[in-house]
């Protein structure tokens, strides 16, 4: 009576999936570091990304410099190349300059900026606000932002030395993404610590809604976890330092392969990195690909325990024989395997892989 009972189809009704799912996605580069979050992206309502690093390219070349103070820009530049010394943000490689000792008691605060000492002088490189707390208000002859330019101030203690104005690109793969993911029935948001000018700019351009500029990291927490508080449930984006708690908060939490550690430590999914990588060309397929494994586990759960329930009444009326009881118990397990292996195979993007081989009983 044993024999046609099949609790190998049941168990792995779920695991061959997920493992064929695991597999596809490192296919496309996507490091998978927690195995729940391809339950829990099927359930996402809500995406949010972070900017800079994350959807632009996070190259920065320095467009402009507006001087405040009587250093010209290559003394100023020379300062906030002390300053980002230790610094690994994108802004920073944007300040090299070859012979340049760092500042010393250098403090990095994500999403506002550097500060350090140079001589006797304290000083700041980063946001207006983050500036104002060390040199007042901002000087009334400040440039007025540039949608497309992002302002980084350099200031000391009550003086404001100058403004840089730097230029990034949206990466190539950016609006692609917005679209599949808002074809696919996702609200988007974008919420970022830079100029609120320069993110709207970016948002409309790419067709996000939602977005918010001038946010501290404090600031993208609150706004995931209000997101959260309304029923949402929220993938968030990002890449930076500035972005670990959030990415800890939201329910799915991607990192850019190629940002800062603790944000690839706190993330669910790590995302391609490397010079030539298309980070964020995987995402939707990602999303396809949860989709497909949460419905084919649905299916194959269905199947198994609707053949436990017929093959063991079947089996202890004397309705079906031995034999028939063994190719029954073989063939649930291996009904199960195929289903996962074809069904995935056709989520949409999903390259061709080798089958696992799996011993079945
Ligand atoms: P995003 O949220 O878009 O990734 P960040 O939070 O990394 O942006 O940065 C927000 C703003 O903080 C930047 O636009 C810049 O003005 C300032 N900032 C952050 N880190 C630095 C840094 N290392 N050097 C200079 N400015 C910085
Ligand atoms: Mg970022």
């Amino acid at each position: 009576m044993l024999v046609p009972t099949c609790p190998c189809a049941l168990a792995l009704a779920a695991p061959i999936v997920l493992t064929r799912a695991n597999a596809l996605l490192l296919a496309g580069g996507i490091a998978l570091t927690r195995g729940r979050a391809i339950e829990t992206i099927e359930r996402v309502t809500d995406v949010v990304f972070d900017k800079t690093g994350t959807l632009t390219q996070g190259r920065f070349s320095i467009a402009g410099f507006v001087p405040l103070g009587t250093s010209g820009e290559a003394a100023c530049r020379a300062l906030a190349c002390a300053l980002e010394g230790e610094s690994r943000h994108p802004i920073a490689r944007a300040f090299r300059v070859e012979g340049v000792a760092p500042a010393v008691d250098l403090r990095n605060v994500p999403g506002s900026g550097v500060e350090g000492r140079i001589g006797a002088c304290r000083l700041r490189l980063g946001t207006a606000a983050f500036c104002a707390e060390l040199a007042g208000l901002p000087p009334s002859r400040s440039p007025a932002a540039a949608a497309s330019q992002t302002p980084v101030w350099l200031a000391g203690e009550g003086a404001w030395l100058g403004v840089f104005l730097l230029e990034d690109a949206p990466r190539a793969e950016a609006a692609g993404l917005v679209a599949d993911l808002a074809a696919r029935g996702l609200k988007l948001h974008l919420v970022s610590g830079d100029h609120p000018a320069v993110v709207e700019a970016l948002a409309r351009r790419l067709g996000i809604d939602t977005f918010l500029g001038g946010a501290t990291p404090q600031d993208k927490f609150d706004y995931v976890a209000r997101l959260q508080g309304s029923g949402a449930r929220v993938a968030m984006i990002g890449d930076g330092l500035n972005d670990a708690p959030v990415l800890a908060r939201a329910d799915v939490s991607m990192a850019m392969g190629g940002g800062a550690d603790a944000a690839q430590a706190q993330a669910d999914l790590v995302l391609p990195g490397g010079a030539r990588a298309r980070p964020l060309a995987g995402i939707a397929r990602a999303f396809d690909i949860s989709r497909a494994s949460m419905r084919v586990i649905r299916q194959n759960l269905g199947w198994a325990l609707a053949y436990n329930a017929l093959a063991l009444p079947a089996a202890a009326t004397g309705w079906i024989g031995p034999w028939e009881a063994a190719l029954g118990m073989a063939a649930s397990s291996f009904i199960v395997v195929v289903n996962a292996m074809r069904s995935l195979e056709r989520a949409p993007g999903a390259a061709r892989l080798p089958a696992p081989v799996l011993a079945t009983g």
